[in-house]
C-alpha cells in the first residue's frame, strides 16, 4: 500500500461532492489513498463522518463539510472552508446527483426542476466558484455526467437532459481555461450499484431499474473512483477529456 505522504497526489487538495455514499464515498477514498487532503461534502453528515474516520485511522488528512449544493450560500461556505483549511484546492470532483426517473407524462415537475437544480445549475455555480482557486492552483475539474449523458433512453428525459448538458458544459469550461493549465475530464459511468435508484418516484422505473441490475454485473463504485484517480495522475500535460464506462454486460 502506498504511503499518503509518497502517492501520486501528495500535496494536493481535493473537494469531492455527494461524498457521503457510492461514486463520491469511493472516490474521496481513492484520492486521500493517493495522498490527496480530500474535503467531503453532502448533507448526511452521520455518513462524511463514517468516511472520515476511515480516511483518518488509513492516515489521510479530511474535512467534513455539511453541504446542500443546491443553495448557493452553502457552496460559497463549502470552497471557502477548504480553501481556508489548506490554502489552495487543485481537484474539483462535481459528483453529487440524482436520478428522478420517471415518463415524461407522469412526471412531477419539481423532481424535473430539482435535478436542474442539482446535477446541473450546481455543478456549474460550484465550478464558478472554485475557479479561481482552480486557476491558482493549475487545478483539475471532473464532472461526473452518465451514458445518460450520450444516450437519452425513454423515461429519463430529465435526468438526461441534466447530463447532456454537464456534457456541453464541461467541454466549453475546458476550452476556456485550458490555456490556465486547468484540466476537465467528464466521466461518464453506465450502470453503477448505488443508492441512486433509491430515490427514482416511479414505480415503473424503479422496476426496470432493479431488472436491470438483476440481469448484469453492474460496476462498483471503486471501478468509477478508480478511472477519477487515473485522471487526475497523469503528468499536467495529459488532459484526460472524457471516460465512457460502462459494464462490460452493458449494450447501451
Ligand atoms: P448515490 O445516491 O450513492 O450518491 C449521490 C450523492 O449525491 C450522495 O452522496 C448524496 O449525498 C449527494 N447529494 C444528493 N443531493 C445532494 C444535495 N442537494 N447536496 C449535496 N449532495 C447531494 O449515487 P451515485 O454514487 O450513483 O451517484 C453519484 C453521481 O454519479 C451522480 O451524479 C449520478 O448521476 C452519477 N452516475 C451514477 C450512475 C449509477 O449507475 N449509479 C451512472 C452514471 C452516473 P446526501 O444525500 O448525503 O446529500
Amino acid at each position: 500500500m502506498t504511503s499518503h505522504s509518497s502517492g501520486p497526489l501528495a500535496g494536493k487538495v481535493a473537494l469531492v461532492t455527494g461524498a457521503s455514499s457510492g461514486i463520491g464515498e469511493a472516490t474521496a477514498a481513492a484520492l486521500a489513498q493517493a495522498g490527496a487532503k480530500v474535503a467531503v461534502a453532502a448533507r448526511r453528515t452521520d455518513r462524511l463522518k463514517a468516511l472520515a474516520d476511515r480516511i483518518g485511522a488509513a492516515g489521510g488528512e479530511v474535512l467534513v463539510i455539511e453541504a446542500d449544493v443546491t443553495h448557493d450560500a452553502d457552496i460559497k461556505t463549502m470552497i471557502d472552508r477548504t480553501a481556508a483549511q489548506w490554502g489552495q484546492l487543485d481537484i474539483l470532483v462535481n459528483n453529487a446527483g440524482q436520478m428522478l426517473l420517471s415518463p415524461l407524462a407522469e412526471a412531477r415537475a419539481q423532481d424535473l426542476r430539482h435535478m436542474v437544480d442539482l446535477n446541473l445549475t450546481a455543478l456549474m455555480e460550484i465550478t464558478r466558484q472554485a475557479l479561481p482557486h482552480l486557476k491558482a492552483a493549475k487545478g483539475h475539474i471532473v464532472n461526473v455526467s452518465s451514458v445518460a449523458g450520450r444516450v437519452a433512453n425513454p423515461g429519463s428525459s430529465g435526468y438526461a437532459a441534466t447530463k447532456f448538458g454537464v456534457v456541453g458544459f464541461s467541454e466549453a469550461v475546458r476550452r476556456e481555461v485550458y490555456a490556465d493549465k486547468v484540466r476537465v475530464t467528464l466521466i461518464e459511468p453506465g450502470l453503477v450499484l448505488t443508492e441512486l435508484g433509491d430515490h427514482i418516484p416511479n414505480a415503473g422505473m424503479k422496476a426496470g431499474l432493479e431488472k436491470r441490475k438483476q440481469a448484469m454485473e453492474g460496476l462498483e463504485s471503486e471501478d468509477i473512483a478508480a478511472a477519477i484517480l487515473y485522471a487526475v495522475s497523469q503528468h499536467p500535460r495529459v488532459n484526460v477529456n472524457e471516460i465512457l464506462i460502462r459494464p462490460t454486460d452493458q449494450e447501451r
